[in-house]
C-alpha cells in the first residue's frame, strides 16, 4: 500500500484542514525530517511541547502525540502533509529510527515499584521526555 499525501488530506475535515494549513504557514512545523516513504516532523502548537507527528507512505499509517480523537486526521498531520507536498525542502533526508511497534512488554512486567523506579531514573536522565510524557498523558485525560 502507498499512501499520497493528498488522499491523506482529503480525509480530513474542512476545519482541521484550514487549521492545519495555518499552523504550516506559520512555521509551526520544525524538525522535519524524511526517508523513503517515511515523515516526521513536530509541530509547535498552543502545547508547551511540540507533537510528534509521523507519517508512513508505505504502509499507510499515521499517527501524532496529541490528544485530538475526532476525526481520522488532526491538524498536526495537516499541517505535515501541507509542508511536504509545499515546501520539501524543509525535510532533511534521514535515516529514520524504527518507529513502530513499541514493545511495551518489559513495561508491563515491572512492579509499581520498579516503574516508579525506572520514571525516577528517566526524570534524571531525560527529563525533558519525562515532562513531555506527562503532559501528554495528562491532556488525555482532561
Ligand atoms: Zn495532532
Amino acid at each position: 500500500m502507498h499512501l499520497e499525501l493528498t488522499s491523506l488530506l482529503a480525509l480530513a475535515d474542512e476545519r482541521v484542514l484550514t487549521r492545519g494549513k495555518e499552523r504550516f504557514m506559520s512555521g509551526a512545523v520544525i524538525e522535519a525530517a524524511r526517508s523513503r516513504g517515511r515523515i516526521q516532523a513536530r509541530v509547535a502548537g498552543s502545547a508547551p511541547f511540540p507533537y510528534r507527528v509521523e507519517i508512513n507512505l508505505t504502509r499507510g499509517e499515521w499517527r501524532c502525540s496529541c490528544p485530538y480523537a475526532w476525526g481520522p486526521v488532526c491538524k498536526h498531520v495537516a499541517a505535515v502533509a501541507f509542508a511536504a507536498l509545499e515546501a520539501p525542502e524543509i525535510f532533511i533526508r534521514r535515516k529514520l529510527g524504527r518507529s513502530v511497534p513499541l514493545n511495551m512488554q518489559p513495561l508491563r512486567e515491572l512492579s509499581d515499584d520498579e516503574l516508579l523506579r525506572f520514571l525516577w531514573q528517566l526524570s534524571e536522565e531525560r527529563p525533558e521526555l519525562l515532562h513531555e510524557f506527562a503532559y501528554n498523558l495528562l491532556q488525555r485525560y482532561e
